[in-house]
């Protein structure tokens, strides 16, 4: 069994996109420039937008944080993101969901400017992923599309079955899977929970992507021998082991399903790291304009 490690491969795309933007630097260009949206005092939302911005200083981009309480209106987030929309110093703008409920969530993602929608949630963004036109892919999807390919994992003519139909993670994973490209050309097959007889069809899974959000749902009996495994899923669960009283798990239950996978991503420390990276990558594209010149 090989451990696909998002750590390491993360830290070497960021320093890759560190010397890419020292170049920058060099040249006399404007560095990148990621803004971010923060509504309300949720603290995974604030830990979430934390990380984005220390993960930009890493790297050398600037970032700021547009936060405002839990009582904003709608008109006046939208504003704001006319605002950062019309700033040329600003390359990409994520807004970190959720929105309080009083917000519709859609309405926001759809008044970001396709060319700063670095998160890839803009329905121009995954129209022109989904007919193959370059385009910001959502950051998880794409952070495992990174971690196959560096892996050296070849998915050509493979059966890969996504679980999970999510428009975050599920749905673009298995566009991406499918496209003619390589990582991408396998054989897709999407679960739900309305699927029949969901172990038969993981059983067959060269590739199992699973992104179902529910603690070690995947068992050994559920996995093909020696098929690539990567566990999207993230819980956080008590422990009396670790001095911080919790421990992270996945969808897959770890230690009986790695015992028959040749490659499977470990949580923590697998697809986690390659969310914020892609996130850098897509906010490195907008600076130079590779998507929308
Ligand atoms: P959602 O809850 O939005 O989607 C879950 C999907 O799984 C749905 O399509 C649902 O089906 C399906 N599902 C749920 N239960 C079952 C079941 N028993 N059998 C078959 N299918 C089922 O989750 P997300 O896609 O947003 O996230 C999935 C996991 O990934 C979560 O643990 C989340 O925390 C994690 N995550 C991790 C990220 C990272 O950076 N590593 C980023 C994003 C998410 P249906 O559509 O029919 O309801």
């Amino acid at each position: 069994m090989e451990l696909i490690d998002g750590k390491k491969i993360s830290e070497a795309i960021k320093a890759e996109i560190a010397a890419e933007v020292a170049k920058m630097k060099d040249a006399g260009e404007k560095v990148p420039h990621l803004a971010a949206i923060l509504v309300g005092e949720d603290p995974a939302s604030q830990t979430y937008v934390n990380s984005k911005a220390k993960a930009c200083q890493e790297v050398g981009f600037d970032s700021s944080t547009y936060r405002f309480s839990e009582d904003i209106t709608e008109e006046k987030l939208l504003e704001t993101v006319d605002f950062i929309n019309n700033d040329p110093e600003i390359d990409g703008l994520i807004v970190q969901l959720p929105l309080p409920k009083h917000i519709n969530n859609q309405k926001v993602i759809e008044r970001i400017l396709p060319e700063k929608d670095v998160d890839g949630f803009h329905p121009v963004n995954v129209g022109r992923m989904t007919i193959g036109l370059p385009a910001y892919v959502s950051a998880t999807p794409f952070g495992v599309i990174q971690l196959i390919e560096r892996s050296g994992i070849k998915t050509t003519g493979m059966n890969c079955v996504v679980l999970g139909r999510s428009n975050i993670v599920g749905k673009p994973m298995s566009i991406l899977m499918a496209r003619n490209a390589e990582p991408g050309n396998a054989t897709v097959t999407v679960c739900h929970s309305k699927t029949k007889n969901l172990k038969e069809i993981t059983a067959q899974a060269d590739i199992l992507i699973v992104a179902i959000g529910q603690p070690e749902f995947v068992t050994a009996d559920m996995v093909k021998e020696d098929a690539v495994v990567i566990d999207v899923g993230i819980h956080r669960v008590p422990s009396d082991k670790t001095k911080s009283g919790f421990r992270l798990i996945g969808d897959v239950k770890y230690d009986e399903v790695s015992k028959k996978t040749s490659h499977i991503t470990p949580v923590p420390g697998g697809v986690g790291p390659m969310t914020i990276v892609s996130l850098l990558m897509n906010t490195l594209k907008a600076a130079k304009k590779e998507i929308y010149a």
